[in-house]
């Protein structure tokens, strides 16, 4: 089923409009993102003159991934209940607005939508599990890829595997640095620099950008905007070791952005990536959703 998008607006944080302020150890397993409602900030009015815009690489994006359902029992395996429900078709267009020429990337944290979807993200790339590379396989798990150089240059085919299965692969910098208060050259440096290592190692320059940590200044997006970068991604949700943790409220919304870590159990608690993820998307289901590509839909 497809949800009529008229009117839709994207989650839009233009430049300035909210500065850092979350604690670095807090951030770094908890996420810091912020209720952010871009109805609420731009007005129902204004939000209604968001124009869509046709997706690039929309078409790839949706035959990249593996192609048909998952084996019957494939949730089983994975410690799932029940199957993962088919994600609805997504959007014709992108639901980002079009960008004035100069101007910075918006930043979301979730998508509109009233499909009963969102979106999983993973961050880092420390982790490198092949278990993990099956259970995308199998379930034929749609997930975004932020990747930080520092994390994820010892196992890029890794990641490469991933990206055959329909993963996007996206920027999360060259040294996962805390960028606020860094200069503009050097946060230019540490988002072009990880698009052109990414392109280098997987032929296609990442569109979306997030900061380490969730914080970002005014540099950041004009930095991200510089490099080619059209949307900066947070989240509303954040998956710990066993719960999700939310931005606001206590159960997820339609088009929540989700973030999650390639983690492993020295990390974890001993808990394996996949186990997290299996935890993750039994929360998911519980309330009824299922997940879907976030490129699919940007
Ligand atoms: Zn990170």
């Amino acid at each position: 089923m497809t949800t009529p998008r008229a009117g839709a607006a994207v989650a839009v944080r233009r430049a300035g409009a909210r500065l850092v302020g979350c604690a670095l150890a807090a951030a770094l397993l908890t996420g810091c993102a912020q209720s952010v409602d871009p109805i609420e900030r731009m007005g129902r009015k204004a939000a209604q003159k968001v124009r869509h815009h046709p997706r690039p690489g929309a078409v790839a994006a949706q035959t990249a991934g593996a192609a048909g359902a998952p084996a019957p029992n494939a949730h089983r395996r994975w410690g799932l209940a029940a199957p993962l429900a088919p994600a609805p078709e997504p959007p014709a267009r992108g639901v980002l607005p079009p960008r004035a020429p100069g101007s910075v990337p918006p930043v979301i944290d979730r998508v509109p939508t009233e499909d009963k979807v969102v979106f999983l993200t993973f961050d880092d790339g420390a982790e490198k599990d092949p278990r993990f590379v099956d259970m995308v396989r199998e379930l034929r798990l749609p997930i975004s890829m932020f990747l930080a150089d520092s994390a994820a240059r010892s196992g890029y085919d890794h990641f490469g595997q991933l990206r055959r299965l329909g993963a996007g692969v996206q920027n999360h910098t060259l040294t996962h640095p805390f960028l606020p208060g860094l200069g503009y050259v050097d946060q230019h440096a540490e988002i072009c620099g990880q698009q052109d290592r990414l392109k280098g190692r997987f032929g296609t320059t990442p569109r979306l950008f997030r900061p380490p940590y969730g914080n970002y200044d005014g540099n950041t997006l004009r930095a991200a905007g510089a490099c080619g970068i059209d949307a900066i991604v947070l989240w509303r949700a954040s998956m710990q070791i066993n719960d999700l943790r939310y931005a606001e409220g206590a159960r997820l919304r339609p088009g929540d952005i989700v973030l999650a870590h390639f983690r492993g159990p020295s990390e974890l608690k001993g808990t394996t990536l996949t186990e997290m993820t299996s935890r993750m998307l039994r929360r998911i289901q519980d309330q009824g959703f299922t997940v879907a590509r976030l490129e699919d839909y940007l």
